[in-house]
C-alpha cells in the first residue's frame, strides 16, 4: 500500500510542455499510479539489502517545487524577435518558452512574466549562449514554504547592471511578495546556472523558512530540498530510525544549510555537521544560533575527510546521518563511517541507484539494511526519495 495521508485521489492534470520539457515525465498519468511504479522500482533495485516498506506520497502532487529556474533567450518565433523566458529543450541547448508549469510554486511565473516585461524598457539585453554577448542569462526564484518569503537571483554575465535600483523598484512595487533580490554573476561559458559572485540588489540575501519547528535561513547557493512539506515527512521518518535519547554522539554528513542536524539536537548529546559548499556552512552556522542549538557544530570540508579525521584522532559516533548528492558516497567515507563505530546509520538518498552501490559497500563491512522506505519528494518526476537504517550485523 501506498502511505497517503487523507485517501483521496488527486485529480489528473496535464501540461502543454510535457514532450518539450522532460521535467515531469509521468504527468497526466494518475498520481496513484506513479507511486506504485517508484515504489515497485526501489523495492525491485533494494531488494538484495531490505524489504522496502512504502512510499509516502502526497496529499496535493502539484505546484510543490520551492525552486523555479528559467533561462532567458532571445529569439525569431517566425514573426519578430522577441525575448522569452523557459527551459533547455530536452537534451538541447534550445529554450522552450515557459510560461507556467504544474509542479513550480504558482507565485514564480508572474515574476518571471514580469521580469521579461522589463528588460526592453531598461534595455537589458538577452544574454545569447553562441556568442556570448548579452547581459541577462538567467532567473531562480526561491519560495519559502511556511513564511512565504520570495527571493529572486537575477543571473547576469557582467557586474554592470545600468539602471538595476530603478529595476528592483520597479519589480518590488510589481510584486511585493518578494523579500529580497539578488544579483549573480556568471561570465562564463558554462552549463551551470550561477557564478561565483553575487550581491545583494534588495533585502538580506537570504530567505528564512521553517522546518519541524525550527527556523532556517537559505541562501541563493545553498542546498535546500525542494519540497518542504516532504521534507519534514523525511526528516521524521529519519528520526524515527535514529531512535535518539538524548545521550548520542550524531554526526550529519552532507548537511547542506544543517536541517537535519538541527532537526536532531533536541534529542542528541552533541551533532557535528559537515558540508562542502562554504554558503551552506555559513547558513547553518546561523542556523545554529538562529535555533540557540548550542550543542550543534557546522565544519567545512569533505565528509569523507572529515569523517576519516575523526576516526584517526579517536572520536566516535553513536549515529550517523549521511545524506550524499546524486553521486553517492565515497569509499573513503564509508570506511570511516563503518571505523566511527556507531550503533546506527541512517543513510537518505535521493538517487535509489547510488544507494544500492553504497549498500552493497557497506553489506560487506558488515551492515544490514534493518528498515528501507521511499518519500516521494518529487511527483510527477522520476526521481525517488530513498531513507534507510542500517545496523551493524557482523562484530
Ligand atoms: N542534508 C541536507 C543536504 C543534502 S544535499 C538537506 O537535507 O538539506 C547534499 C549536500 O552534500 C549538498 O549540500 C552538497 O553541497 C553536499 N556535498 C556534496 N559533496 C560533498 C562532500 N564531498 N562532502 C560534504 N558535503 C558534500
Amino acid at each position: 500500500m501506498t502511505d497517503r495521508r487523507n485517501g483521496r485521489t488527486p485529480e489528473i492534470r496535464t501540461c502543454p510542455y510535457v514532450k518539450k520539457c522532460g521535467g515531469c515525465r509521468t504527468i497526466g498519468q494518475p498520481y496513484e499510479e506513479t507511486l506504485r511504479k517508484k515504489r515497485a522500482y526501489v523495492t525491485k533495485l533494494l531488494a538484495p539489502y531490505g524489504k522496502v516498506e512504502g512510499i509516502a506520497g502526497m496529499e496535493d502532487p502539484y505546484h510543490y517545487r520551492n525552486k523555479v529556474h528559467a533561462v532567458f533567450a532571445h529569439v525569431w518565433d517566425g514573426r519578430r524577435e522577441r525575448n522569452i523566458a523557459g527551459i533547455y529543450r530536452e537534451g538541447t541547448h534550445k529554450v522552450v518558452s515557459v510560461d507556467s508549469c504544474l509542479i513550480e510554486d504558482g507565485r514564480a511565473h508572474p515574476i518571471i512574466r514580469d521580469v521579461l516585461r522589463l528588460l526592453p524598457s531598461f534595455k537589458w539585453k538577452v544574454y545569447d549562449e553562441d556568442s556570448g554577448y548579452g547581459l541577462i542569462r538567467h532567473i531562480l526564484i526561491r519560495t519559502a514554504h511556511s513564511t512565504g518569503q520570495i527571493m529572486v537571483v537575477l543571473v547576469t554575465a557582467s557586474p554592470m547592471l545600468p539602471g538595476k535600483s530603478h529595476f528592483v523598484k520597479e519589480l518590488v512595487r510589481l510584486h511585493p511578495e518578494i523579500t529580497t533580490i539578488v544579483q549573480n554573476v556568471n561570465p562564463k561559458k558554462t552549463t551551470m546556472v550561477l557564478g561565483e559572485r553575487e550581491s545583494v540588489a534588495y533585502g538580506k540575501g537570504y530567505i528564512e523558512d521553517e522546518l519541524l519547528g525550527k527556523t532556517y535561513r537559505i541562501s541563493a547557493k545553498s542546498f535546500y530540498q525542494i519540497n518542504s512539506l516532504q521534507t519534514e515527512v523525511l526528516y521524521r521518518k529519519a528520526l524515527e530510525f535514529a531512535g535518539l535519547t538524548g545521550r548520542e554522539r550524531v554526526v550529519d554528513a552532507y548537511c547542506g544549510i544543517g536541517t537535519i542536524a538541527l532537526s536532531a539536537a533536541d534529542r542528541a548529546a552533541e551533532v557535528t555537521g559537515v558540508e562542502l559548499n562554504a554558503q551552506a556552512v555559513r547558513d547553518a552556522k546561523w542556523n545554529a544560533k538562529r535555533n540557540g542549538a548550542d550543542n550543534v557544530q557546522f565544519l567545512q570540508g569533505d565528509a569523507g575527510r572529515f569523517l576519516t579525521e575523526q576516526v584517526r584522532s579517536g572520536k566516535r559516533a553513536d549515529v550517523i546521518f549521511m545524506d550524499p548528492p546524486r553521486s553517492g558516497s565515497t569509499e573513503e567515507f564509508l570506511l570511516a563511517a563503518d571505523a566511527a563505530g556507531p550503533k546506527r546509520i541512517v543513510y537518505i538518498s535521493c538517487e535509489p541507484e547510488t544507494l544500492a552501490r553504497d549498500l552493497a559497500f557497506l553489506k560487506n563491512l558488515g551492515w544490514k539494511a534493518v528498515r528501507i522506505a521511499a518519500v516521494d519528494m518529487f511527483p510527477f518526476t522520476e526521481d525517488i526519495e530513498s531513507i534507510c537504517l542500517l545496523e551493524r550485523v557482523k562484530p
